[in-house]
């Protein structure tokens, strides 16, 4: 699903002189690197502070530690993401409240969202599933007009863009009031081990959650609040210095690739190729909104399970993100879900199959991987 080793040689030769450097100085931990790092992904994303942590999961969860979301706070999610989103909601002891999605997108639906909403209520947090934004402005509006907290998970989607209904061009995860984030390596900012980070505008957020991480300290010894130990340690953050640069570039190629898939698979029949969403229709040349986490068909005539079958048989990596709706999931099960409100994640965890994505597919194996697909549907 992707090749790190043929990125890694773009790289090697910054990446393997920062990792000597660090193994010279022992500053494994709170090492110059981690600053640089955090500044030059301030900058990158255009806000004001960015807290390096250990893994996304942890930057999700820390989020809602520095919100102050409490036991019994209702936080609104996606039904159709990765488990971690709900997870760290449940670990709170906060309650997830899990709707449904849109169908062309994948995310989040905003009527969903109001009809969830209750007087317990406290936060939504909008998934940017497979590298583009979910409906931040209709978001922004809801959470505004209800007085609600929004976390994005931005864990699929960095340096992909925002276009609010005003023009105004934002970087995904800094749009609500708080963003989260990870560096598990096949993220598309990934580095070479686990990490994460958050990101916010809001300098007294920014203040509690730099004591969070470090044990809810503020001074030495002095602990505050009830913390974590979540770092990002100095050789991950090196790692990430070198990749940040390239990122945009990173990610063009990753648009490339899903702009060749799409153009193979046009005009088939029982296949629906994934959908940028307005200002830019379709997949063009310019847009730079999608950073295609993944590039996710859906199969409308039942036969997905045979074709990733079929591809498994010839050898080509697949993946099926994701086969349960979290609200069916034993540990995420609650009698408040009703199967009626959930029609469209119902539906896409039948349809939906991931092919291979990342920065170093060539055209030989897009035309490979396309063909193969063509000719199970149409054979
Ligand atoms: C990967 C991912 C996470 C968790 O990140 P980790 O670094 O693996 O903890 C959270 N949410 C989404 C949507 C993800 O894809």
């Amino acid at each position: 699903m992707v090749d790190l080793v043929g990125q890694y040689q773009g790289i090697k030769e910054e990446v393997d002189a920062s990792i000597a450097r660090i193994l010279e100085t022992a500053a494994f931990i709170n090492g110059p690197e981690v600053h640089s790092f955090q500044a030059a992904l301030e900058t990158y994303l255009g806000i004001k502070h960015v807290i390096p942590c250990a893994n996304g999961t942890d930057a999700l969860q820390i989020a809602m530690m520095g919100l102050g979301l409490k036991p019994g706070d209702e936080v609104i999610t996606a039904d159709f993401t990765f488990a971690a989103t709900v997870e760290v909601i449940a670990l709170l002891q906060l309650t997830p409240v899990l709707v449904d999605v849109d169908p062309e997108t994948f995310n989040i639906d905003p009527a969903a969202i109001e009809r969830a909403i209750t007087p317990k209520t406290r936060a939504i947090v909008p998934v940017h599933l497979f590298g583009q934004c979910a409906d931040m402005d209709a978001i922004m509006a809801i959470a505004d007009k209800h007085g609600l907290y929004v976390i994005e998970d931005n864990a699929q989607a960095i340096g992909a863009n925002y276009i609010d209904g005003t023009g105004k061009r934002q970087k995904a995860g800094t749009i609500g009031h708080v963003g989260a984030t990870s560096f598990f390596p096949s993220k598309n900012l990934g580095c070479y081990g686990d990490g994460g980070a958050i990101f916010t505008n809001d300098d007294a957020l920014a203040h509690t959650i730099r004591g969070i991480v470090n044990h809810g300290m503020y001074e030495r010894y002095h602990h505050d609040v009830v913390g974590v130990n979540s770092r990002l340690d100095s050789i991950q953050a090196a790692v990430l210095s070198a990749k940040l640069p390239q990122l945009d570039a990173y990610c063009d190629r990753r648009r490339a690739a899903a702009r060749k898939y799409s153009a193979a698979f046009a005009g088939q029949k029982h296949l629906e190729v994934p959908k940028t969403v307005a200002p830019c229709e379709g997949i063009c040349d310019t847009c730079d909104c999608h950073v295609f986490h993944q590039y996710t068909l859906k199969v409308t005539n039942g036969k997905r399970d045979a074709l990733a079958k079929h591809l498994g048989d010839l050898g080509i990596p697949h993946g099926i993100y994701y086969p349960i709706p979290l609200h069916r999931q034993k540990a995420y099960a609650d009698d408040r879900y009703d199967e009626k409100d959930f029609p469209v994640t119902n539906q896409l965890v039948t349809e939906v199959i991931s092919l291979p994505m990342h920065t170093e597919l060539d055209d030989e194996q897009i035309t490979f991987i396309t063909d193969s697909v063509k000719n199970f549907l149409n054979g």
